[in-house]
């Protein structure tokens, strides 16, 4: 078999192109191919569709193809232009490649898989493409991604905030909780922010959610109520958000706490930050010792522990009604336990109640996108190589965005 036979087989190069010359070069560990189109064919008018004679054959261009063995390889070939009585001269595009691509579509798809499982700075070393090559791709394929997806409002929602870079911005983030997927970024976490996202549907389409999961955060809840209909039975506030209202509650009396008894040269609360805010069953065997120690000694710190922990329950009720018994149960503790931040923490959700309660109806919180938050932890991960906040926004919908990113074959029928 010649090389140039070979070489078609190998890369499935069809009628009316063939490849006439390969120039292999192993000092460079490389592969260049040259394909030609046969003469005396026919291609659509890309702007008719009509069958027309070729005019001329432009420039010859370059693409990067996937390796062979441990080559480099690169095609070669100069596209031919028609002539249309009626449209006049036509570009004839590669079949090979998309639209001003330096890469052929197999390439550009494999850069997709390496860039889907690690970092752009990673990609461009496994691929030898530069960053700006990869970025390009990336941002490519997400558009592509958006150009084909239908656009329909999750039916259970999730509404999330996320922080960018060091300094305090923020993106509010919008998932399908049940397809696990970022239907949309948006910079800030002001009301305009969410409002953008929803303006993008009808009133219709909007009546259509069954449910939000969000954070007690005034401006996504002015909103929800202010665009999605009969919002007020549909919000549920995030249980580890409202949870965190909580331990940010504790902390607050261990760090009052520890300066009264620190002034005293009492010592024990130094240090214990951690043993306070985590998961009991997730400390070390030390740690828990050490908690088990200060629990029992009548601290202040230990009281607001309880009362956060004892909350926990709330959550595992079956009934609304159950659960809103236990709460009217736990607030008075919580509101007589002369720990300010405790009480102050307690009234907020007290406030709230009604639609921390509407969990018991949809079940849903934001952590059911599961996936998604650690996507994008990784994504924030690897953003010190993003230079702005569109790059951060490009990367989570690449990642997270459940787009249909890959480039496909267009076929142009020629005769
Ligand atoms: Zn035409």
């Amino acid at each position: 078999m010649k090389d140039t036979e070979l070489y078609s087989k190998l890369l499935g190069v069809k009628h009316p192109w063939s490849i006439a010359e390969v120039k292999l070069d192993l000092d460079k560990n490389r592969v260049d191919l040259w394909v030609e189109d046969a003469s005396g064919v026919k291609y659509p008018c890309t702007k008719c569709g009509k069958l027309v004679p070729v005019y001329d054959h432009a420039e010859e261009q370059v693409w990067r193809h996937l390796d062979t063995c441990q080559c480099e390889t690169y095609l070669h070939a100069r596209l031919p232009r028609t002539k249309c009585p009626e449209d006049g001269v036509k570009q004839i595009r590669a079949p090979w490649s998309g639209p001003r691509s330096p890469f052929t579509l197999m390439f550009e798809s494999k850069l997709i898989d390496t860039l889907k499982e690690c970092d752009v700075t990673g990609a461009t070393r496994l691929t030898v493409v530069s960053w700006d090559e990869a970025w390009r791709v990336m941002e490519k394929a997400v558009e592509r991604g958006f150009a084909r997806k239908q656009m329909r409002v999750p039916e259970k929602m999730g509404i999330d905030e996320k922080s960018f870079a060091k300094r305090h911005n923020y993106e509010t983030i919008v998932c399908d909780i049940q397809r696990g997927t970022v239907e949309f970024v948006v910079d800030d976490r002001k009301k305009e922010s969410l409002e953008k996202y929803y303006s993008e549907f009808t009133t219709e389409e909007l009546a259509e959610v069954k449910a939000v999961a969000l954070d007690m955060w005034d401006p996504y809840i002015a909103a929800t109520k202010g665009k999605v209909p009969d919002a007020e039975k549909k919000m549920v506030f995030d249980r580890f958000h409202v949870f965190r209202y909580m331990t940010e509650a504790v902390d607050k009396v261990r760090r009052q706490e520890a300066k009264v008894l620190y002034a005293v040269g009492d010592e024990r609360l130094k240090g214990t930050r951690y043993l306070w805010l985590k998961n009991a069953d997730k400390l070390t065997d030390g740690q828990q010792a050490q908690f088990v120690a200060l629990k029992h000694v009548n601290l202040k710190t230990g009281r607001a522990w309880a009362i956060k922990e004892t909350l926990r329950k709330f959550w595992r009720y079956k009934y609304g009604k159950c659960a809103e018994r236990f709460f009217r149960r736990w607030y008075f503790w919580a509101t007589h336990s002369r720990l300010s931040p405790i009480i102050k923490a307690a009234k907020t959700l007290n406030r709230h109640l009604d639609n921390i309660l509407t969990y018991f109806k949809h079940r849903i919180t934001n952590a059911t996108a599961e996936g998604i938050n650690s996507k994008i932890q990784m994504i924030k991960n690897m953003a010190c190589g993003f230079r702005n906040r569109e790059h951060y926004k490009t990367a989570i919908y690449f990642h997270c965005g459940g787009l249909d990113l890959y480039p496909r074959h267009e076929v142009q029928a020629c005769a």
